[in-house]
């Protein structure tokens, strides 16, 4: 008993401290990870971007071209630090040879790697399809599973891929897909102020309503792509930067259009802004 009372007086650890919940969260008891708790404030935040985005951006959607599960599963491996058009402009030939999972499954990776040269990494992107869809036709019936752990099993498959084809294939929201431009765009307009993948995606799960993770990271990247550039931005000259990002009003101060490093603390104009990240 003594032993039980001086446990629960113990101070709070570093998790618990920082306001996330317990080895899954309660809101979402299949979810096997603790998600941070924002404020009320920067919730509600998070809504209206979204709804601003929404208006700007309603032909966000996935930009890779599939038309079966696997295909998207395919296109996302092959998309790993490759633009999507070159894997827009790969796709078709390979699919047309290799219709069916079972028939990339046969294809040995020096026999599919012809189709994909044009893209970076075709070696080993060779492999990870060939080995993918093995798996897919040995464990699944050659069907893509509707389950993350399922799908993390699979060679080539990370989060970011399992989101792509969870919510773009199945419509379920297990996560958030957080590729260079959502990284980019939640750093800069004070949504997260990590630069790991996985705490970026946390960030986001915690912020915004789950039946619109999906469409979320569409909207960041189409954003990304139209305006908030890696290199070359438009700071100051968007109605969407200057209400939402920190450095449109701090651009127009400059009287320039290009951002300040992302790394800089991103200021909310209306709501408070996220701790500053630690210096390198
Ligand atoms: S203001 Fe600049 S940094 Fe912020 S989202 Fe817009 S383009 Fe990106």
């Amino acid at each position: 008993m003594a032993k039980r009372a001086k446990r629960a007086t113990r101070a709070p650890g570093p998790a618990a401290r920082r306001g996330e919940a317990g080895p899954s969260d309660p809101a979402h008891p299949e979810i096997p990870f603790k998600l941070p708790r924002p404020s009320p404030a920067r919730r509600e935040r998070a809504r209206a971007l979204l709804a601003a985005l929404d208006a700007r951006y309603p032909e966000a959607t996935c930009r890779l071209d599939w038309s079966r599960p696997h295909e998207l599963l395919v296109a996302t491996i092959l998309s790993a630090q490759a633009t999507d058009e070159s894997v827009n402009a790969a796709t078709p030939a390979l699919f047309a040879r290799f219709p069916a999972p079972a028939d990339l499954a046969r294809a040995t990776p020096d026999e599919i790697a012809p189709y994909i040269r044009t893209i970076g990494l075709w070696r080993n992107k060779a492999r990870a399809v060939h080995e993918s869809m093995a798996a897919l036709v040995e464990r699944h019936g050659g069907d893509v599973p509707r389950d993350m752990d399922a799908l993390l099993a699979l060679r080539g498959v990370a989060r970011k891929t399992a989101n792509v084809v969870l919510g773009n294939c199945f419509g379920i929201q297990a996560g958030v897909v957080v590729d260079t431009h959502v990284g980019r765009l939640a750093k800069r307009m004070g949504l997260s102020r990590h630069d790991d993948p996985a705490k970026v995606e946390r960030d986001l799960m915690a912020l915004f309503p789950r039946e619109r993770w999906c469409d979320l990271s569409h909207l960041l990247i189409f954003h990304g792509r139209a305006v908030c550039r890696a290199r070359g931005n438009t700071c100051g000259s968007d109605a969407i930067c200057r209400t939402w990002c920190s450095e449109a009003t701090q651009a127009a101060r400059d009287g320039g259009a290009t951002a300040r490093p992302a790394t800089r603390r991103p200021r909310g104009p209306r709501t408070p802004a996220p701790r500053p990240p630690r210096p390198a």
